[in-house]
């Protein structure tokens, strides 16, 4: 798959993968089968050429499952008022849910550990 041959506005060309049988990306494609798809997934949220600018100081920690329950609750929020579109909104819920997994693993070894720690105190060592 070669790259997309699309000149941009700043005269750098786009370079992201092009579709099969194309010379352009999914941005870019004149096909009007893509050019179709490309509208539909805008009325749809599902792509976003240009997110609104989020503030990068803005770091959330996200180390507890408070630190998650409060996310999710600010996010839903800032979905509900208008702040975020659905895509952007569909990631941070992909994402929390992995980060949810992971938490609970996490918490999961712990206990393991500390019930080893346990077995080996007992055998005496
Ligand atoms: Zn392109």
């Amino acid at each position: 798959m070669g790259e997309c041959t699309f000149i941009k506005k700043n005269s750098e060309k786009c370079a992201s993968p092009a579709l099969k049988g194309d010379e352009h990306c999914f941005t870019h494609s004149n096909r009007p089968e893509v050019v179709e798809r490309r509208e539909l997934a805008h009325r749809e949220g599902g792509y976003c050429g240009k997110l609104p600018k989020i503030d990068s100081s803005e770091w959330v920690e996200l180390k507890t499952l408070d630190d998650v329950v409060l996310f999710l609750e600010r996010t839903a929020n800032e979905v509900r008022t208008g702040k975020i579109d659905r895509g952007r909104a569909n990631t941070l819920g992909y994402l929390t849910n992995i980060l949810l997994g992971a938490l609970e693993a996490r918490d999961l070894d712990t206990r393991v550990e500390m019930l080893e720690r346990v077995v080996i105190m007992r055998k005496g060592h």
